[in-house]
């Protein structure tokens, strides 16, 4: 069976070696001294077994990996990112079927076997991004799984003809609904919300809406985003990518939110940001709130920085969140693994018998160890095959 593996001397989440089975493309043991005659056999060398990496939240059609360095000279607003993005987008002439290739090759070297990304849906792109995008989860299904976000990066209301673009993005075969900053770039908060929702209610899918606001004004958004979600009985079905005024000081402002986060199971989507108030991933955790993260765009027109590795994500959220004890750091681990799981639904995710054999080898004594070391990935398993071996994808990038 093509699905077949025996992997030998591995330590299940940095514990006790044993040998893991799998059977058409998953677990069917894990113990020590396991024999499969004729099953193809791999040799571990007691690295640390984990599930798949998951990458939760990147914009795969605008990557400009292996495109030549290209300076960037964005101004500080986000106005600026996107028209800056929008300007460069026709000048570069960027093939989204080749850049999110490339993206999802780097991504699964680095042991990623799940990718949520946005996709640019506007009236300069149209729906070319979504087709070159689901072009590419086609053609590398067998090596990891895409889902795709059908995204109104230049704004949604504020530009007509988006909400027509969006729901023929819908139609394609988008597995969420986008939304971004309904105040800031919309500049009409309900209109947007409601707009998001009714796509969200007519195509039977969930809604993950980038919120930048900061302080009062993301609150006001995130409630209007919490009140639809309450009113159309979407509990479980939303996600707010950063979420930024969740990071705010104000405890006044912050934990009413929270509260209500943990009463409609609304996600949270932080990749942890250097630069930006980020929302506390323990204090969420420890309330019940899901928490996911993501690279979000890597070498784009947005900045120069990333290299789709989620094991880098976690020390990031680590680094952010001033987690220094082992649990901490294994937070992050687990934001960047089961909560990236959780979040966009991954059936038969872990590492149990019967899961879904998407499986990551990783170098180090303990999982802290391998987050702060982030040596190359030895092994990458997707559905129980190989996909990729000491760091480098079996599948050759365009
Ligand atoms: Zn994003």
């Amino acid at each position: 069976m093509a699905n077949d593996l025996l992997i030998r001397n591995v330590r299940p989440m940095g514990g006790a070696t044993v040998d893991v089975l799998v059977r058409d493309g998953r677990i069917a043991a894990l113990g020590q001294g396991l024999s499969a005659p004729g099953v193809p056999v791999e040799e571990g060398g007691g690295a640390i077994l984990a599930p798949g990496l998951v990458e939760a939240h990147t914009h795969l059609d605008k990557t400009l990996l292996g495109m030549g360095w290209h300076p960037n000279s964005a101004g500080p607003r986000l106005i600026d990112k996107i028209t800056n993005e929008r300007r460069l987008k026709k000048e570069l002439n960027i093939d989204s079927a080749r850049q999110s290739a490339r993206q999802v090759v780097l991504s699964s070297s680095h042991g990623s076997t799940h990718i949520l990304s946005h996709v640019d849906v506007d009236t300069d792109v149209g729906l070319s991004g979504m087709r070159g995008v689901l072009e590419t989860a086609a053609r590398y299904a067998d090596v990891l799984t895409l889902q795709t976000v059908a995204f109104p990066q230049s704004g949604l209301l504020i530009r007509p003809g988006t909400l027509e673009l969006l729901t023929e993005a819908m139609a394609m075969g988008a597995d969420f609904v986008g939304g971004l900053d309904p105040c800031a770039i919309d500049r009409d908060p309900k209109g947007h919300v409601d707009a998001v929702f009714a796509l969200a209610e007519r195509f039977g899918k969930p809604v993950d809406i980038h919120l930048h606001e900061p302080s009062t004004m993301g609150a006001f958004s995130m409630e209007l985003i919490l009140d639809r979600t309450r009113a159309l009985g979407m509990k479980g079905k939303v996600t707010v990518s950063h979420a930024f005024c969740l990071g705010d000081p104000d405890p006044a402002l912050v934990e009413p939110l929270i509260e209500q986060l943990v009463e409609l199971d609304v996600a949270i989507m932080t990749t942890g940001p250097a630069s930006r108030p980020a929302p506390p991933i323990a204090r969420l955790r420890k309330a019940g709130v899901r928490v996911c993260s993501g690279n979000d765009g890597i070498r784009d027109t947005w900045g120069p920085y990333g290299n789709a590795d989620m094991l880098e994500r976690a020390m990031f959220l680590g680094l952010r969140n001033n987690f220094r004890r082992d649990e901490e750091v294994e937070i992050a681990f687990e934001v960047c693994t089961s909560g990236g799981a959780a979040v966009v639904g991954i059936e038969g995710y872990g590492l149990e018998v019967g899961c879904v054999a998407d499986l990551v080898l990783l170098t180090g004594e303990t999982i802290t160890d391998a987050v702060v070391s982030r040596h190359k990935r030895p092994l990458v398993v997707k559905r129980g095959k190989v996909v990729a071996r000491d760091g480098a994808c079996l599948v050759e990038a365009p």
